[in-house]
């Protein structure tokens, strides 16, 4: 017989129905009613074996985490908590779950540090449940907004010999043997001799060959992995990461901005007209944990009024200098509760500075556009008052930055004078350049880092408890 799913066993309406269902022990209570989990919801299905004839020994295995098959009669519950249950006929033990050494026992309410350290095991609790759950959906979401929109979806290369920012955070890709380097006549690694005859390394963003796309089929995104060797051992920071970056030809910053809010309401209000059980679940988890925290340190809202704050209201528009002069203004900088004080214009903004701007001033999420062209990467276009490139990054509450965009300059000559300024190899990029002398047109972009869109769906406070095995700094287990 097939094997229902129990998302839909307990919406099913009981007519004494002959099913079978899979999944974990959760819990076994009176030797009589099992707690039945399959990860496709949180609720558990109620299986009553009473009537199955188990023998003693059975019964012992029924242990939590244990997984069985039953087969038996969808009845309307006579207990209380649930509309269902299943009136077991048979119980096979498909997998045995030895209740002294199962590291999971969520009686006492593991801590998520804890979890993260059997992260192989922790899929199987509420919160990771329902996390992983909202992911998905929000990844799907990601890929039906593009679609709608008529945006094809490109796979940049995760193995790349150019570094996007130059900001030089990459991981080296190689098949050198690494007791035997061979040098060259400077004694330096003669990458000539490694597997692509040259230096390689894994991507730090997906951007300057989607832009190639662009300059074809006007709107592209890419979704896939990106991998920085930061070393910022932060909540908001992985190695690997998943990223989102679409490219459009005949963009302005403005149309860019637009796309990105749009992009963020859409997935926020699909993750809620179809996941709100889990949302509901994890609202209330962040409540309870919140309580631990001092009065003034709690949040205002609850997760489920967070997201629905965030799609009734517009973005705040500012740009970089207006924001510095507010941060300048603020009582925060003059009191010295910034770690960090603004004093000056040009500085690149902390994440103390970017929450301030969202959480006490501006009470919504913020894009501040226009920041100085020396804290941002080549590519960005130049405004016509020599300072400042025409960016944009979205500030969201907790989080900080979640998306990071621009306008790309288009123009040959201004992009080369730039990368030699920058010290960014023009002949390397021989190929992105290209694009800027066959058929160059206006064109903008931004990269949504996926992990920090599902932190902010999810309540979650660390980057590691939504990536299920998160790479940071020391830690590549499982
Ligand atoms: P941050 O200042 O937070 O380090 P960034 O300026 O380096 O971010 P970008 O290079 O603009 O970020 O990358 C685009 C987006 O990718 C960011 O807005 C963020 O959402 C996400 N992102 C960047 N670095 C990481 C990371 N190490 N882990 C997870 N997400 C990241
Ligand atoms: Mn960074």
């Amino acid at each position: 017989m097939k094997r229902a799913r129990i998302k839909d066993v307990l919406k099913t309406s009981p007519q004494n129905q002959e099913i079978t269902v899979k999944g974990w022990v959760r819990s076994f209570r009176n030797n009589m009613f099992i707690a039945l989990n399959d990860g496709s919801t949180n609720n558990n299905l109620q299986v009553v074996v009473e009537q199955a004839g188990l023998s003693e020994e059975t019964l012992k295995r029924i242990t939590t985490s244990a997984s069985i098959s039953v087969t038996g009669t969808l009845i309307a519950s006579q207990g209380k908590g649930q509309v269902v249950e299943v009136q077991a006929k048979t119980v096979e033990i498909l997998g045995d779950s030895d209740p002294d050494k199962y590291p999971l026992q969520l009686k006492n309410k593991p801590s998520l540090e804890y979890l993260r350290e059997i992260a192989h095991l922790r899929f199987r609790t509420n919160t990771f449940g329902a996390v992983f759950r909202l992911r998905n959906a929000l990844a799907f979401a990601i890929h039906k907004f593009f679609n709608e929109k008529g945006f094809l979806y490109i796979h940049t290369p995760i193995i790349t010999a150019s570094d996007a920012e130059g900001a030089g955070e990459t991981f080296h890709v190689t098949n050198l043997d690494m007791m035997n380097l061979p040098k060259n006549e400077k004694s330096e690694i003669d990458f000539k001799q490694d597997f692509f005859g040259r230096a390689a390394n894994l991507t730090v963003s997906g951007q300057l060959e989607g832009e190639l796309a662009a300059m074809a089929f006007s709107d592209i995104y890419t979704f896939g992995p990106t991998f920085r060797a930061e070393n910022s051992n932060t909540p908001r920071h992985l190695a690997e990461f998943w990223m989102i970056e679409p490219e459009m030809a005949f963009f302005d910053l403005n149309d860019n901005m637009d796309l990105a809010e749009d992009l963020l309401k859409y997935v926020i209000r699909y993750a809620m007209d179809n996941n709100m059980e889990d949302i509901e679940f994890l609202s209330q988890r962040l409540t309870e944990e919140e309580k631990q925290k001092p009065q003034n340190e709690r949040s205002e809202l609850t997760l489920i009024e967070k997201l629905k704050f965030c799609l009734d209201n517009n973005f705040e528009r500012v740009t970089y200098t207006e924001a510095i002069d507010i941060l300048r203004d603020s009582n925060h900088n003059k009191k010295k509760k910034f770690q960090y004080l603004v004093n000056e214009w040009g500085v690149d903004l902390q994440s103390e500075h970017e929450r301030y701007l969202v959480e006490k001033h501006f009470k919504k999420p913020v894009i501040l556009t226009d920041y100085p062209k020396n804290i941002k990467a080549f590519y960005m276009r130049q405004n016509d008052d020599g300072k400042t490139v025409r960016a944009m990054d979205i500030l969201f509450p907790g989080i900080g930055e979640i998306v990071g965009g621009s306008q790309r300059e288009e123009r040959l000559e201004k992009l080369e004078t730039r990368m030699k300024e920058m010290n960014i190899p023009v002949e390397e990029l021989w190929w992105y350049l290209d694009t800027r002398r066959f058929g160059t047109v206006p064109h903008a972009g931004f990269g949504l880092g996926f992990e920090r869109l599902v932190l902010f769906v999810t309540g979650m406070t660390n980057i590691r408890d939504v990536i299920a095995f998160p790479r940071t700094p020391n830690n590549c287990e499982f």
